[in-house]
């Protein structure tokens, strides 16, 4: 039976060529994509279109539009092998990272990409990236999907979506798993890294969405000069519900007493304050020096070696549900996306 997948394009570089009139680049009509991308139709894979209307420059991306996006994932979760989201770059590691704790028992490929250069351009990266998406959405073996994940393919790696950030802003490979193996590399064949790919459980319930997110959460990144002042505001916002707090190291925060004093108070009024390093590879660990163990005392939790991608979006995601107090501490402790080590 041929093997069908489903383009949904947000917006974003990709889709863009440029307007003759005006020289400017503009989003192009992504139903006819076949005329930009002919390569498409010697796959010999089913590929449907959907775009949104308007298309948008990721930067305006919104929690209401991963919400959307899901939605239309679900709809049509059941006539597909495997799904392809063309989305810009800026922001693709918050929005991948998000679906990843949105799509509840997914067993089918859910394939982020994009590109530097837009499609209609001579030199683009698109359609190279496009085209291998496509096929890891497609591809299967008994059966299953090869990579039943959310997922971020760019430049020649497939990565864990919520192990990524966009880590360069004018080269072609553009994002980074620094703590987290690719799940597969493509050259001459499409290497898979089977050993790093999640597995899905034989009795999986039936494949479901969360779009209920709670965007009460702020990402605190400390430096050397933030006032006692700065803190105390932002701690006292009043619909404040979760804190990333973006530490030194390995999760080493100062141990003055109006710091420590700030943290202590928003953790005994419920908000929850999770610790990331600013380190772009390696963990939290709050054993090591006195400078972490003191937050570790105070109730901060160890975040380990997510980024700051995953552990905002895992924040929205779980003070979004109907999850305690007690529950929501479990699951951050946990991996439950693969989402850390
Ligand atoms: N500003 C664009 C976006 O993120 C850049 C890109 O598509 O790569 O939508």
């Amino acid at each position: 039976m041929e093997k069908s997948v489903l383009i949904v394009y947000t917006g974003g570089t990709i889709g863009m060529k440029t307007n003759p009139e005006t020289g400017s680049l503009a989003p192009f009509n992504f139903e006819q994509i076949e005329t930009e991308v002919p390569e498409l139709k010697k796959l010999g894979i089913k590929v449907d279109t959907y775009s949104f209307h308007p298309v948008i420059d990721s930067s305006n991306v919104t929690p209401e539009q991963w919400g959307v996006l899901a939605r239309i994932i679900k709809e049509r979760y059941h006539g597909y092998d495997g799904f392809v989201i063309l989305h810009g770059t800026d922001t693709m590691s918050y929005t991948a990272s998000a679906f990843s704790f949105m799509m509840q028992n997914l067993d089918k490929p859910v394939i982020f990409t994009g590109s530097q250069i837009p499609i209609g351009i001579l030199r683009t990266d698109g359609k190279e990236n496009l085209i291998t998406a496509i096929e890891i959405a497609a591809a299967k073996r008994d059966g299953k999907a090869v990579v039943p994940e959310v997922c971020i393919y760019f430049e020649n790696t497939l990565f864990r979506a919520n192990r990524t950030v966009k880590a360069n802003a004018d080269h072609f490979n553009a994002f980074r798993s620094y703590n987290y193996p690719p799940l597969a590399e493509a050259g001459i064949d499409i290497h898979y890294n089977d050993n790093f790919i999640r597995k899905v459980d034989a009795f999986l319930p039936s494949f479901d969405v969360v779009t209920c997110l709670c965007c009460d959460v702020q990402i605190i990144r400390l430096f050397p000069g933030l006032s006692e002042s700065m803190l105390h505001a932002i701690l006292h916002v009043p619909e404040l519900k979760g804190v990333v707090l973006e530490t030194y190291g390995s999760g080493n925060a100062p141990v003055y007493p109006w710091f420590l004093r700030e943290l202590e108070n928003a953790v005994k009024r419920g908000i929850v304050v999770l610790n990331v390093t600013q380190c772009p590879t390696g963990t939290v660990n709050m054993d090591i020096y006195d400078t972490g163990r003191v937050l570790q005392n105070i109730g901060v939790i160890s975040g380990r070696d997510m980024t700051t991608e995953a552990a905002v979006t895992k924040l929205m995601y779980l003070l979004g549900g109907a999850f305690t107090e007690k529950q929501i501490a479990e699951q951050l402790r946990t991996s439950i996306r693969g989402e850390q080590s």
